[in-house]
């Protein structure tokens, strides 16, 4: 994103320029790909041509100023649609932005459109959209991931240079990691979620995507800090980039935990991350085995606990205020007609399991369960925090899978094996690629870090990312 940068402000290229060119990209090739639910041509080319106003004048609002990025369609935006690829939510307008949004329109950034996802977030594969099923753009037959799978596909196409997404049990870094970008889960209450359509108000978090672990770490500088109008924002959460990374990893202390790299795992997968990790040893970090001896029952926590608050989120989508309404008799039947007909199966699956385990009677046995599990979790990493700096481990057990080939839900929740701990822990993760499959399919590495150290995983993604730049065009990988 510097060299754009550089370009827009030598005046070698204007932003209208360049948003013409991302909006030709889409026009050319999103047939194929389907990343987009909208496409905000006009919107997108009077801010670019805001834009190159303020350069003009000497006023550019960032040094990204005019630089378009994608948004995801559960981020509310005024002047576009904003569905989360749902049924329910068809033409819904937003009389608001996100914070977000503003944060990045206060950036100067033109946006091109809202990306597709699983509907309302819930999902692995964008094939729970109720629109279109996004294609992996590295093989069209293979799902981007889910379930910020059209900001992953986007970015990986050149569709835009980077994207925004979000991340509840690992829906920014699994996609990114099977398109082969980079995706930072930011630590929850580092970024505002006023106008983000809640699915789990406990760990969901908006994040940046983009082709470069720098080109994440200057998105989240724009987005992340304080706002009061999100109850769990964090005062003093902002984030300046431009801290140079050093020239080592001496220092650091990578922890790897082997519960991570046994069943279910493809070797493929695990030989290309354990060589991350050798190259990252021999940038001068430590290496050291630990153990998060709960992990295990990390995908059964989320699953009560996000079925649980979303049951309670979607309550909300009764026909009344906003989006479907389906008109009956009276009330209830209106209720029940406008729901049955507005979700889609995986929608209404979660609802009634987490309507369930919120009952009377189960109540203890599951919701309080899960979050005496979540509690015990949370202990885990905050145990491997004292010894270590980061903890490395795959993003996901396999890459891309096929479109059509994940029918069994259950299948499906396991891609979030790796990923669901650092939403249940509230910590960040970033993913970025770390090689490829013999199907020529891309892999990803997650590095988790503390709370709030966000700059570690940055610094450490950066050396890494650099080191296997060097090993690639060498022709070693
Ligand atoms: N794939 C996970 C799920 O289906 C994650 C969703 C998300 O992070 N939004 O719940």
């Amino acid at each position: 994103m510097r060299a754009l940068a550089e370009m827009l402000s030598a005046g070698d290229v204007t932003s209208v320029e360049l948003v013409q060119h991302y909006l030709d990209q889409i026009q050319s090739t999103d047939q194929d790909i389907k990343a987009f639910l909208h496409v905000d041509r006009e919107g997108a080319l009077q801010a670019a041509q805001a834009a190159d106003e303020r350069r003009k004048a000497g006023t550019p609002l960032s040094p990204w100023d005019g630089i378009p990025i994608a948004v995801k369609d559960n981020i509310c935006t005024v002047g576009m649609p904003t569905t989360c690829a749902s049924r329910m939510l068809k033409d819904y307008y937003s009389p608001f932005d996100a914070e977000v949004v503003t944060r990045i329109k206060g950036a100067g950034l033109p946006i091109l459109g809202k990306t597709n996802l699983d509907e309302f977030a819930m999902g692995s594969s964008t094939e729970y959209s109720a629109y279109q099923i996004t294609h992996n753009p590295h093989d069209l037959t293979r799902v981007p991931g889910g379930s910020s799978g059209g900001s992953a596909a986007a970015v990986a196409a050149g569709l835009c240079p980077w994207g925004l997404g979000t991340d509840t049990g690992g829906s920014i870094r699994q996609p990114a990691a099977f398109c082969g970008v980079v995706g930072l889960k930011p630590t929850f209450g580092r970024v505002s979620r006023w106008g983000l359509v809640a699915l789990a108000s406990s760990m969901d978090q908006i994040g940046p995507m983009g082709r470069t672990v720098e080109d994440v770490e200057i998105l989240f500088s724009l987005i992340a800090g304080y706002d009061q109008r999100d109850s769990t924002s964090c005062p003093d959460s902002g984030y300046e980039f431009g801290n140079e990374s050093l020239g080592t990893l001496a220092g650091i202390r990578l922890g790897i935990p082997e519960e991570f790299f046994g069943e279910g795992l493809s070797p493929e997968v695990a030989a290309r991350v354990r060589e991350a990790v050798r190259r990252m040893e021999d940038l001068g970090a430590e290496v050291r085995p630990i153990s998060l001896p709960h992990s295990a029952y990390s995908i059964d926590t989320y699953l009560t606990l996000v079925t649980a608050e979303a049951s309670s989120n979607l309550a909300r989508y009764d026909g009344v205020r906003y989006g479907l309404r389906v008109e009956a008799d009276d009330a209830v039947s209106m209720f029940k007609q406008t729901r049955t007909k507005g979700f889609g199966p995986e929608v209404k699956r979660r609802i009634m399991l987490g309507t369930y385990v919120l009952t009377a009677s189960h109540h203890a046995a599951y919701y309080e369960q899960a979050r005496r599990v979540r509690t015990l979790i949370t202990q885990d990493v905050e145990s491997a925090f004292e010894e270590v700096d980061v903890v490395v481990t795959p993003t996901t057990p396999s890459t891309a899978f096929r479109i059509g080939e994940k029918q069994d839900p259950l299948q499906m929740y396991l891609s979030d094996s790796y990923t669901a701990i650092a939403n249940l822990a509230g910590i960040p993760a970033l993913t970025l690629p770390c090689g490829k499959d013999k199907l020529g399919l891309p892999i990803g590495i997650q590095l988790m870090a503390d709370h709030f150290r966000e700059d570690v995983l940055f610094w450490v993604g950066r050396m890494l990312e650099r080191s296997l730049k060097e090993a690639d065009s060498s022709g070693r990988i």
